[in-house]
């Protein structure tokens, strides 16, 4: 078999064979098929795409790259959920607790802040003595006995994905449906989970901005999972303004504890709810979303939600005694207040341009190798719809330093916009995609 011939197959359009798949993916991971060729592969399937059974194979043979998740000799169901990345989205840290709590296990691999977007580690982290980088044996007894457990991902989940992923970077075909799916879905799987439910996000602040690219990208998730054997459900979900009152990684860990009490922000418990009930039903722990909905519902009532996720933080690392004395107080210095500019509603608050002045505060990063601050963030008193008075204030920015303060609030400026009208409500469930 020679590289070339299967790159002038996919140039024509024509379906890859599982042993050419194989062959030119293999060869690369160990650095006998060269960047060039590969380059050229990903732009040939950049244009051209690949089958729903060409993406399943690509996927699996990224998979096999590395290790998977041993999950054997524990019960299941193991169901996860993976967002596509937002601003504010802290949804895994109640949901994880709440899904575990409903006999459902929750294998959880996240990920870091970068660029916009935050990284569930980056959050837990800032609860003092958290800590995300657990042996398999630690792993293990996490699920055994809190029914979940939060990690980063070793080097060794998907090698495949690092390596192709830092060449699609450099040669402009990262957004190409197939390659994002094989990327997400071969980390989700390594993680050994049965079920997957996919919260792709949708709008400014999301990785795919329009509703036609998220619906894609979820029906490619979907048909893909399924080809592979794994119940998935894909959800639609607005990222057009970021999600909670909340933003910043202390700050999430302090609105978690607000849901996990009952009394997180509604938009909040609303996707936590939602995401929530299809994992039960993926693990089978539900027949139906609406009676998912009532038992997850319960966890949080009862306290048994909370009650795992203090369980957790302990096991972790975490001290649950420090967290809640922090609650409410844990405040960078470094702070400004963001005002309305005129009286009306408010009809946005631009979730990019959040996510942005995030990193310039100290939420995010721009590049792996940065480091966040706990304390950074934005605490937003107003959202979309409400009512404003100029000088009204809408939200506390607080910076890792005085020098972050100027650009980000520049940009906070920017995503807010006033106007006269009253904004018509938007859904933030806005479509789901179930397996045929
Ligand atoms: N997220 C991933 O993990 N991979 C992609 O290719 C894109 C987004």
């Amino acid at each position: 078999m020679r590289a070339v011939d299967i790159l002038m197959k996919k140039r024509a359009g024509e379906t890859l064979t599982e042993a050419e798949i194989r062959f030119i993916i293999d060869g690369y991971v160990k650095g006998e098929i060269p960047d060039y060729q590969i380059s050229a592969l990903l732009m040939a399937i950049f244009f051209r795409g690949m089958t729903a059974k060409e993406t399943a194979i690509l996927t699996e043979t990224m998979l096999d790259s590395g290790d998977r998740m041993d999950l054997s000799g524990i019960p299941g169901p193991f169901v996860d959920k993976h967002s596509t990345g937002g601003v504010g989205d802290k949804i895994s840290l109640p949901l994880a607790p709440m899904v575990a709590a409903c006999g459902v296990k929750v294998p959880m691999m996240s990920g870091r802040a970068l660029g916009h977007t935050g990284g569930t580690l980056d959050k837990l982290e800032s609860i003092p003595g958290y800590r995300t980088s657990l042996e398999l044996s630690e792993f293990r007894k996490g699920l055994i006995e809190d029914g979940f457990a939060m990690t980063g991902q070793t080097a060794r989940v998907v090698p495949a994905d690092k390596k192709l992923y830092a060449l699609r970077d450099v040669t402009a075909t990262v957004e190409s449906i197939p390659l994002i799916t094989a990327s997400i879905l071969s980390k989700k799987v390594a993680e050994g989970a049965d079920g997957i439910v996919f919260d792709v996000k949708c709008g400014s602040g999301a990785f795919m901005k329009t509703y036609n690219d998220a619906r894609a990208l979820a029906s490619s998730l979907v048909a893909t999972g399924t080809a592979m054997g794994k119940r998935v459900v894909a959800v639609l979900t607005d990222m057009s303004q970021p999600l909670g009152y909340k933003l910043g990684n202390f700050l999430e860990i302090e609105e978690t504890l607000d849901c996990l009490e009952g009394k997180g922000p509604q938009d909040v418990m609303e996707l936590t709810f939602r995401l929530g009930a299809w994992m039960l039903v993926l693990g089978g722990a539900a027949e139906t979303i609406e009676e998912g909905r009532a038992r997850c519902e319960e966890a949080i009532s009862s306290g048994a939600a909370l009650e795992r996720f203090y369980r957790n933080v302990v096991r972790q690392g975490g001290n649950v005694g420090q967290m809640l004395e922090r609650r409410g107080s844990w405040r960078s210095d470094f702070a400004r207040e963001l005002k309305a500019e005129n009286d009306g509603y408010i009809e946005s608050i631009d979730a990019l341009d959040i996510g942005l002045a995030g990193v310039y505060l100290g939420v995010g990063r721009n590049r792996t190798e940065d480091n966040v601050s706990p304390t950074a963030g934005f605490i937003f008193e107003k959202k979309r719809g409400d009512l404003v008075k100029k000088g009204d204030r809408i939200a506390i920015a607080y910076g890792k330093d005085e020098a972050s303060l100027d650009p980000a609030m520049a940009l906070a400026r920017k995503a807010v916009s006033i106007s006269k009208e009253a904004p018509q409500s938007l859904s933030l469930v806005i479509e789901e995609i179930t397996a045929p």
